[in-house]
């Protein structure tokens, strides 16, 4: 029996991939990634390796999350090496959870490879801090949930020390800001969309809560930092935006740049 490898790509430059993800990658028999691992990150892989694109393209599911696990077991009873590789790091929003469990329920032993989530891919390409002893002690990866369930964040946990990393923001910032805004961020609070993070079409847009609503799309995948470490000019906004007093959270005004 065979052992599977859930390996992280990292955010897309093949320079961020570990050394071991790299290792296990050159000497697969089998890799299962998704839609989300760079051109680059793929070339790495053996060329005696089968490889299989499991992800989901422009919205059309090319296979489903129990396809995939099935596909993981079966190929671990006949292969001895599969890296089952997903973009950034497999325990962030990757649904490593459920082939895990699907793994242990059939006894085939497996291996988690951290990648830099892309989180720590975009705050690089944006060169900020995404803690800074100053202004922000805690960061809370999280998304939305969009439909009737309305908002996945707990904003009980969300204070003015808090960065806030939104994966998956959607194609709607309007949608987006609406939530900040109701779940109590002030409109002058900085954010920013950084797109494609580490690959060659990086963009990064420099924002605020207020803003957002009317900013363009950048093209997916893209992420959203939002808090006062999301400014080029963090120096600016060391005074507190909530400052105790609910009715003036607005103030004090960033100046973007
Ligand atoms: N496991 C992945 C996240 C998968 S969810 C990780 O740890 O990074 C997919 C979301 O991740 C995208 O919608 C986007 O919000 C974000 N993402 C992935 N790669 C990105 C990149 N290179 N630049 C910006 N955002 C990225």
């Amino acid at each position: 029996m065979g052992k599977v490898y859930l390996v992280g790509a990292g955010p897309g430059d093949p320079e961020l991939l570990t050394v071991k993800a790299a290792r296990l990658l050159a000497s697969a028999d089998i890799a299962l990634h998704d839609s989300l691992v760079s051109r680059q990150v793929l070339a790495l892989i053996s060329p005696a390796a089968e490889i299989i694109d499991v992800g989901k393209r422009a919205g059309k599911k090319l296979l489903t999350q129990e396809e995939i696990n099935s596909l993981l077991v079966s190929y671990a009873e006949t292969r001895e090496k599969v890296v089952r590789l997903k973009g950034g790091d497999p325990s962030v929003f990757g649904r490593a959870g459920e082939e895990i469990e699907a793994l242990r329920k059939a006894g085939i032993p497996y291996e988690i490879v951290p990648g830099i989530t892309a989180a720590l891919g975009a705050a690089a390409a944006a060169g900020i801090s995404l803690t800074d002893r100053r202004i922000a002690s805690q960061i809370l990866l999280s998304t939305f949930s969009r439909g009737s369930d309305g908002s996945a964040i707990d904003w009980g946990c969300v204070g003015s020390t808090t960065t806030l990393v939104l994966y998956m923001p959607g194609a709607d910032y309007r949608e987006v800001a609406e939530q900040l805004r109701d779940g109590g961020l002030p409109a002058d609070l900085p954010c920013v969309i950084v797109s494609g993070a580490s690959g060659p079409q990086q963009e990064i847009r420099w924002s605020n809560v207020g803003l957002l609503a009317s900013e363009a799309k950048l093209p997916a995948p893209a992420l959203l930092i939002v808090g006062r470490v999301a400014s080029r000019d963090v120096a600016e906004i060391g005074r507190s935006f909530w400052g105790g007093d609910k009715a003036n959270r607005d103030l004090p005004h960033t100046r973007l740049v």
